[in-house]
């Protein structure tokens, strides 16, 4: 583990009246030395500021390692981390180390709070947030252990799930010293295969789903309940409607059946995206984003995907792929495009375990050797390949136009042929797919002269254009490709329903009043950034209108 480096935004130094605030905040209470505040495993707990005294953040024993003390916290700062706006349960346990006083505020108090001190809750975010990633790097990252083999789907599943929630957490590889001793003294066979470890329990063969309800990030229905807003699909389209959604009032819920952050995470650099001159990650973007729409209030679950649109008792309702439902008074689609594969035997094989549809650290980490083939002629392949070059990684670059200026920018364009590192394979197809547990070869055929070239790949990294992801949405009117209609492209033989209200639907709502599309899955859509993130905060405007708000 690296030494604890704490930043200054952690623990921020706050004036008397910022301290005046916070002492006005809950009850006070006296606490005495080894007074648990909150234990790790807990879901409901408290926002406490400790007046005197001092806490320590314990790291409980696991299998491996004994308890650690993390941190320890002086007065006149509060308690907690990013978990507190997740909804994570607690992964390190609060303790009295040196008796004093402490206030506390209950959840929802803290809820409301958030939102009425706007000085505060910025503090208070940017302070929870450079947490995180402190505690990333240090023993608080051992609460969560995720164990598995570097070339398994399933594992690679778990870690890309738990980087994506920016959970503090440890990956061990089952094939080094470590994870084997692990293995061994928790007694389990490697047919049980990832394994996550959490401070309340030890999961076998652990899927997201099953560590996202271990954590309490999975949604649990309240019988009855009503949304105003269900956000279908959590990419920049649906992150900007869920944070336009909730700061504007609305009781939004959103559903992501992969990951939150939608292709833009899966960009290793966003370049053209207004307010970023040096680009960002797409990673970046969308942590940024989960956590301004959790906390202006929305709920984001993503290990759920929406089965299909229905309706319940004349109410708008979505149906989750495990089979309970959500209500709502508006749906926002927003389940964007996903990308294509190749017609080519063994693929879904590989699929996670040698092939990706991401260019991020993590696919870099899980490629076991410097050899990879990017396929591709668009920017986001041209990206990717600048990306992996730079780690250090053999780029091909397989393109089957035979000038790959043809789909690329030109600035993109120029980098590529300079790279040293990457060579492109132009009029060039993937035929063939080799390896016995991951990945290890594919074979490489020039369309023009049908030469075939077998070559070594540890990574083979496929972005070739997209089919939308409207599979889901029945009863609303599609183009002949499977992008939705909406307002002025819906034809007039699909508007009964709007007949009955008297009225026409409004910007961005599809043939089903109160249903709305925003971002790639919509017909006519950009497929950009910028303009996904437009169409989903705009069709908020319309949201109020359609259920009476605006
Ligand atoms: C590698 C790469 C690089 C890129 N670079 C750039 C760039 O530099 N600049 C730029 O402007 N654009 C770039 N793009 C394009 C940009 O990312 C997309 O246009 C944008 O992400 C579209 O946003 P969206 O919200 O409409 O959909 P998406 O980002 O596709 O998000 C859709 C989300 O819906 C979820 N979903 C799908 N079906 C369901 C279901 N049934 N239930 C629940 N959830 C569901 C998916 O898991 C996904 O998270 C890039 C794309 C890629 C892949």
């Amino acid at each position: 583990m690296e030494r604890l480096v704490i930043p200054e935004e952690a623990f921020p130094a706050l004036s008397a009246s910022q301290v005046g605030r916070l002492r006005g905040l809950g009850r006070a209470y006296e606490v005495a030395e080894g007074d648990v505040l909150s234990t790790a495993g807990d879901r409901q707990r408290d926002f406490v500021f400790i007046e005197s005294g001092e806490v320590e953040l314990v790291r409980a024993a696991m299998p491996d390692h004994p308890e650690v003390v993390v941190l320890r916290i002086k007065p006149g700062t509060f308690l907690g981390e990013l978990n507190m706006i997740t909804g994570q349960a607690a992964y390190l346990t609060a303790r009295v180390s040196v008796p004093g006083q402490v206030r506390r505020l209950s959840p929802d108090g803290f809820k409301k709070f958030m939102l009425e001190d706007a000085e505060l809750s910025e503090i208070i975010l940017k302070a929870f947030i450079a947490r995180r990633s402190m505690l990333q790097s240090s023993e608080g990252a051992r609460s969560i252990e995720l164990l598995g083999s570097r070339s398994s789907k399933e594992a690679f599943a778990l870690r890309n799930w738990a980087a994506r929630q920016q959970l503090a957490h440890m990956w061990i590889d089952v094939e080094t010293p470590e994870g084997e001793s692990l293995r061994a003294t928790l007694g389990l066979g490697s047919h049980e295969l990832p394994i996550a470890i959490t401070p309340t329990s030890v999961l076998r063969n652990a899927t997201p789903n099953t560590l996202a309800s271990e954590l309490g990030l999975s949604f649990e229905p309240a019988p009855g309940r009503e949304f105003d807003l269900v956000v279908v699909g959590g990419g920049p389209a649906g992150l900007a409607a869920a944070v336009a959604g909730a700061s504007e009032g609305l009781d939004t819920v959103l559903f992501d059946s992969g990951l939150a952050g939608g292709q833009a995470a899966a960009s290793s650099r966003i370049e053209n995206y207004l307010g970023f001159p040096s680009g960002l990650t797409g990673a970046d973007l969308a942590t940024r984003a989960i956590v301004q729409a959790q906390k202006f209030g929305a709920r984001i679950v993503s290990t759920c995907g929406v089965a299909a649109l229905c309706i319940v008792d004349g109410q708008l309702a979505i149906r989750l792929t495990d089979g309970s439902q959500a209500v709502a008074r508006a749906v926002m689609i927003s389940s964007g495009a996903r990308y294509r594969t190749l017609p080519v035997k063994r693929w879904q094989e590989f699929e996670g375990a040698g092939i990706f549809h991401a260019a991020t650290e993590l696919e870099v980490s899980a490629c076991g050797g410097p050899e990879v083939v990017v396929v591709g002629g668009a920017n986001s392949a041209g990206q990717a390949a600048l990306f992996l070059a730079s780690r250090q990684k053999k780029v091909r670059l397989v393109v089957r136009s035979g000038d790959i200026a043809a789909g690329m920018s030109r600035y993109l364009v120029d980098r590529v042929l300079a790279d040293p590192q990457i060579e492109v394979h132009s009029e060039t197809e993937v035929v063939e797919l080799a390896g016995t547990e991951a990945l290890e070869a594919v074979t490489l055929r020039n369309g023009a002269t049908g030469n075939r070239q077998q070559t070594p790949c540890n990574g083979l990294f496929c972005f070739i254009g997209a089919v939308p992801g409207s599979e889901w949405v029945e009863g609303v009117a599609l183009d002949d490709d499977g992008f939705v209609l909406t307002d002025h492209d819906i034809p007039e033989k699909n508007l009964s329903a709007y007949a009955m209200l008297g009225r026409r639907p409004l910007s961005f709502e599809t043939s089903v009043p109160g249903v709305f599309a925003a971002g790639d899955v919509r017909h006519g859509s950009m497929k950009r950034v910028a303009s996904a993130v437009g169409e989903g905060a705009s069709a908020v405007r319309s949201i109020h209108q359609a259920i009476g708000n605006g």
